[in-house]
């Protein structure tokens, strides 16, 4: 391609509302333009960088065994009525109403139609397993959208779903994912790691999330040096419970939480500093009618809500007494126990965030309190909550003997382990061999094709632009003509151009009747790895240079070894 017919509007001043690298500089390189909070069209450079993730992912999709197929944006509200995600989901997601009267939703996810058709298409324990995917957009209408397209409310995700029969066979399609992603990732140039994760709206028994250590990401990682422990801070401060011999005559609740241990300050703290989605996981950590409400009513939280369910400015409201009063809960606390109260305390320490308050099956409606029984699904000593620690952790801010160490990054991609959460609600049932029907054991698996663009930026820039991973770059290699009106300028920048085109490297020439300098910095702007630069000096030596977008030194080489060299 030739700079002079592409779109590559370049910016040289920091736009004003893009707090963080990746946003500045998509913006500045010309790879995005915002239509509208939180959507945004890709120009050519950032939509050839969007495709060539996409493909990555596709190729190891399908290595790993899953089939391709693309199911509809606009589903109808019915099926998330059916699975209870139509009140998970909240404000979150984006519903409308067709012109006869029926409600849809704009798909921010796809269990419910994957399942829907699993339902209709799998009969036999013959087409099990199978794992089915797509590429598509999905909207969600984030309460807060930013760092642009990082939380975006339309982004590209892929999704797939497994069906299995047995556990174990769900296991074998959980992992043949899970390394599927390892894959993914490192193609694409991104560093990463997995931590254990909470399930949230998606419900089922497992999950891992894919994160990308950066200092600008939402996400926090909770580790230990020697990687015996790593979660993100959702499930490091929500760890599930021991199981106890449950009896049998007291329903179990479906969804126990480990109660948390904090202080109200904190929790204040915490509060005023964060009126984001952070405060949906806490806030269900509250109190029991407060989160009842709010789960009940709408699963999202904003200000605005909190401060009518909890009556005062969301600034003002976490006083001890306020919640009580208008929770009706206990908020007590329990001292310094199991790994969830240590974490509590070292994310207060860290400023980061806290919890407080015993509360079971909080993000479950009509589970807060219902059907959860002391002593049995927590342990009790006296009136103060005491959390049972499934990870044996010991006293101070320690796992097993080791510091617990924070730090930030950007969730890229999660897995799961469904069970039969949709299965059953949709009846994607099949005979097994001895003709008995069962549900399907169903895992989920995301990625966040933008937010692989994104962090890849936020990894790799510098003070003059972006750095791409070969992998995912716009271009391969960039040709930059100086003084192209000479004609041995020219003609050596059109033959490197012709003969890397025809070698099958993705190759941009700067044709543009501009100065050297001009292009020297949008060439590190865009950040493409190699580039080719004709001057006429060097070309009266037959030479042209070489350099890497990663290094400062280039390197004199004869034009017609110049493709060869970078091929
Ligand atoms: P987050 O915790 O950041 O809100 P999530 O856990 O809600 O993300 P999932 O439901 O696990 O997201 O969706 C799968 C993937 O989709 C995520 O791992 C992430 O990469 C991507 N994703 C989710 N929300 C957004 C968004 N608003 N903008 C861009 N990508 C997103
Ligand atoms: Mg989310
Ligand atoms: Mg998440
Ligand atoms: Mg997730």
């Amino acid at each position: 391609m030739r700079s002079s017919q592409m779109l590559i509007p370049t910016v040289k001043e920091v736009p004003a509302d893009a707090e963080i690298p990746s946003h500045q500089l998509m913006l500045r390189a010309g790879l995005i333009r915002k239509v509208a909070s939180g959507t945004y069209t890709y120009l050519p450079l950032g939509w050839r960088t969007l495709k060539k993730i996409i493909e990555i992912v596709r190729e190891e999709m399908d290595r790993a065994g899953a089939q391709e197929i693309l199911v509809p944006c606009l589903q109808p509200r019915e099926l998330w009525q059916q699975t209870g995600r139509d009140a998970d989901y909240g404000e979150t997601m984006c519903r409308l109403q067709d012109r006869h009267g029926r409600w849809n939703v704009l798909g921010p996810t796809a269990e419910e139609v994957f399942t829907f058709h699993a339902s209709h298409e799998i009969n036999s324990y013959k087409q099990l397993p199978i794992n089915l995917y797509q590429i598509s957009p999905k909207f969600r209408d984030e309460f807060r959208p930013r760092f642009g397209v990082l939380r975006s409310r339309e982004f590209m995700m892929k999704d797939a779903y497994s069906f299995d029969a047995n556990p174990e066979s769900l296991h074998k399609s959980y992992m043949a994912m899970y390394d599927a992603y390892c894959r993914v990732f490192k193609r694409c140039g991104v560093e990463y790691v997995i931590v254990e994760a909470e399930t949230g709206e998606m419900g089922g028994s497992g999950s891992h999330q894919f994160t990308v250590p950066c200092a600008s990401g939402e996400d926090t990682t909770v580790y230990t040096e020697d990687g015996s422990y790593a979660a993100n801070l959702e499930k490091a401060a929500v760890d599930p419970l021991p199981k106890q011999p449950a009896d049998p005559n007291i329903p179990a609740p479906e969804d126990v939480h480990t109660p948390h241990v904090g202080t109200i300050e904190a929790v204040c703290d915490f509060l005023k500093t964060k009126p984001s989605e952070m405060i949906k996981t806490l806030i269900y950590s509250v109190g029991d009618k407060a989160v009842a409400a709010l789960v009940r009513g709408d699963h999202d939280v904003n200000a605005e809500k909190l401060t009518q369910v909890l009556g005062g400015a969301h600034s003002e409201l976490a006083d001890e007494a306020t919640i009580q009063k208008v929770t009706g809960a206990k908020v007590g606390f329990a001292g310094p126990v199991g790994l969830a109260g240590k974490v509590s305390r070292l994310i207060v320490d860290h400023a980061v965030a806290a919890m407080a308050v015993g509360v079971t099956g909080a993000n479950r409606s009509d589970y807060h309190t219902k059907n959860v029984v002391p002593g049995r699904d927590f342990p009790l000593d006296g009136d103060n909550v005491v959390v049972a620690d499934v990870r044996n952790a010991v006293q101070g801010d320690t796992y097993q003997g080791k510091p617990l160490l924070f730090k930030r990054g950007i969730e890229v991609g999660q897995v799961f382990k469904l069970g039969t959460k949709y299965s059953r609600k949709l009846g994607a049932t099949f005979l097994d061999e001895h003709g008995v029907e069962q549900p399907c054991l169903m895992g989920c698996y995301g990625i966040g094709i933008n937010r692989i663009m994104a962090s890849a930026i936020e990894l790799y820039h510098d003070e003059n632009g972006i750095v791409w991973p070969i992998s995912i770059a716009p271009f391969e290699v960039l040709i930059t003509p100086v003084n192209q009106d000479d004609a041995a300028v020219s003609e050596a920048a059109e033959r490197i151009y012709t003969e890397l085109k025809a070698a099958g490297i993705d190759v941009l020439l700067d044709d543009r009747d501009l100065r050297g300098g001009v292009k020297f910095k949008d060439a590190d702007l865009i950040g493409i790895p190699v580039r080719i630069t004709v001057g006429k000096k060097s070309v009266v030596e037959g030479n042209v240079e070489i350099k890497r977008r990663t290094e400062t030194e280039s390197r004199k080489t004869p034009i017609q070894e110049a493709a060869r060299t970078v091929v």
